[in-house]
């Protein structure tokens, strides 16, 4: 498959079928040097796109870069419209938050009013939290930290000395199901694979954990996987090519396996749980939370926005 840096299809194009045009290639690939030096031969300039991509070792600007859609393609009048890069903006703000059952997330107010009705020193012990000294919860996230307000049926997070309600609701429904359901059981620093949890059955068919896009993304890329982990907050651990422990919520971490591709054999992302994760999270919130690690890997997207508290 012949795919330009910038996201252009070489092998849907007739010019290529006709031989006018060779293939960018990724900005990883030889093709893309080659084509570089070809246009600064024949034009005496080349794409600054594809030169761009190159020199930041980014396959896929669309896919792969934390500043798309960057000035290179604002200012100049090609390859894509103005209509078609503010779609991609808004269409990355919005996430993708699907339940096991494919409808958007949407957090039920009952929720919040179980949260509510439960005994906040409970949920403090059992969930590994504190008591924010004026009202809520404080919970450390990854590398944040969240104000629950249960009575305001609003999560926050810290951002330079101000709380930013978060409208990401598949991080709100988690947080609500962490800390409805945290036990007191601890953690057992024994990590284990999808196969080993008494709700393996679970993770078939339609509700397999979908650890493509992570392959995709960085089956070529092992420093775009560390700096992603790390960005998180992740620990490295030395397993696979590259892997880190990921602490969600304190009682659930996630652990992130990347082997990279070589010429045997096709990347592999693999994640592990600890051993208690099903004290914690039944089996969709599971689900959920490797999505969740997943696209919050894959985007730069911030978490919260608008109002503060
Ligand atoms: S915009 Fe640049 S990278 Fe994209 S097809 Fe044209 S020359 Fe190649
Ligand atoms: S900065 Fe722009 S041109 Fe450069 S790799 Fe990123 S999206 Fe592509």
């Amino acid at each position: 498959m012949a795919t330009g840096a910038c996201g252009i299809s070489c092998d849907a194009c007739r010019l290529q079928l006709l031989g006018m045009c060779s293939s960018c290639g990724s900005g990883r690939s030889e093709e893309a040097k080659n084509k570089t030096a070809a246009q600064l031969r024949l034009f005496g300039a080349a794409c600054p796109v594809l030169v761009c991509a190159i020199e930041k070792r980014i396959a896929y600007c669309m896919r792969d870069c934390e500043s798309f859609p960057c000035d290179k393609f604002r200012t100049g009048p090609y390859p894509f419209s103005e209509g078609f890069l503010s779609m991609q903006e808004r269409r990355r703000r919005e996430g993708s938050n699907r339940s096991p059952s494919g409808d958007l997330v949407k957090v039920s107010p009952r929720y919040w009013e179980d949260l509510a009705r439960k005994d906040p020193k409970i949920i403090c012990s059992d969930a590994d939290v504190t008591l924010h000294p004026q009202s809520g919860i404080l919970m450390p996230f990854l590398n944040e930290w969240f104000l629950v307000d249960a009575a305001g049926k609003s999560l926050y997070r810290e951002c330079r000395g101000s709380w930013i309600r978060i409208e990401d609701q598949l991080i709100v429904l988690l947080s609500i199901l962490y800390l409805l359901g945290a036990n007191p059981r601890g953690l057992s620093n024994r990590p284990v694979s999808v196969k080993q949890l008494k709700c393996s059955h679970f993770f078939r068919g339609p509700h397999e954990l979908n650890l493509n896009p992570l392959e995709m993304r960085f089956g070529e890329d092992l420093e775009g996987f560390k700096r992603a982990a790390e960005g998180l907050g992740g620990t490295p651990l030395p397993m696979a090519d590259a892997a880190y422990m990921l602490k969600v919520f304190p009682k659930v971490p996630l652990y992130v396996l990347l082997w990279e591709q070589d010429e045997e054999f096709e990347a592999r992302v693999s994640v592990l749980f600890d051993q208690s994760v099903e004290a914690h999270f039944a089996a969709d919130a599971i689900w959920g939370l490797v999505n969740l690690v997943s696209r919050l890997m894959l985007t730069s997207v911030p978490l919260g926005s608008g109002t503060s508290h």
